[in-house]
């Protein structure tokens, strides 16, 4: 199953459902994954649906609870879908570094806490 999200989202380059994908923290299989603008940052990141390791994020949990209760996407269920995914996607999400932290690592750096 793939769904490009259609024109209800036009940042999002691809939405991809396959139990093949493994997930990159505990190699489990994924429910999704996506590929969407990175913030703050030229290019894209690739974002993950993993219903072990995204079980305790709450910008995941109802998608997770939505595939917990329905194997497929259908007429009935697509609408409700369509918006968990878009809710999913559109999270506000830890993503990059910030200036701030960056200015800590370079100061932690500098006093030698990075050093083996
Ligand atoms: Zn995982």
């Amino acid at each position: 199953m793939t769904d490009g999200g259609g024109s209800n989202l036009p940042l999002i380059a691809a939405v991809v459902a396959d139990a093949e994908q493994k997930c990159h923290r505990c190699q489990g299989g994924l429910y999704l994954s996506a590929e969407v603008p990175a913030v703050g940052m030229p290019g894209w990141q690739r974002i993950t649906l993993c219903p072990v390791c995204d079980a305790n994020d709450p910008a995941s949990q109802d998608l997770i609870a939505f595939f917990a209760i329905h194997s497929v996407v259908d007429e009935q269920t697509n609408d409700t879908f369509t918006r968990l995914v878009y809710d999913w996607l559109t999270a506000k999400r830890p993503q990059g570094v910030s200036p701030e932290k960056f200015e800590e690592d370079i100061a932690a750096w500098q006093q030698g806490l990075y050093d083996a």
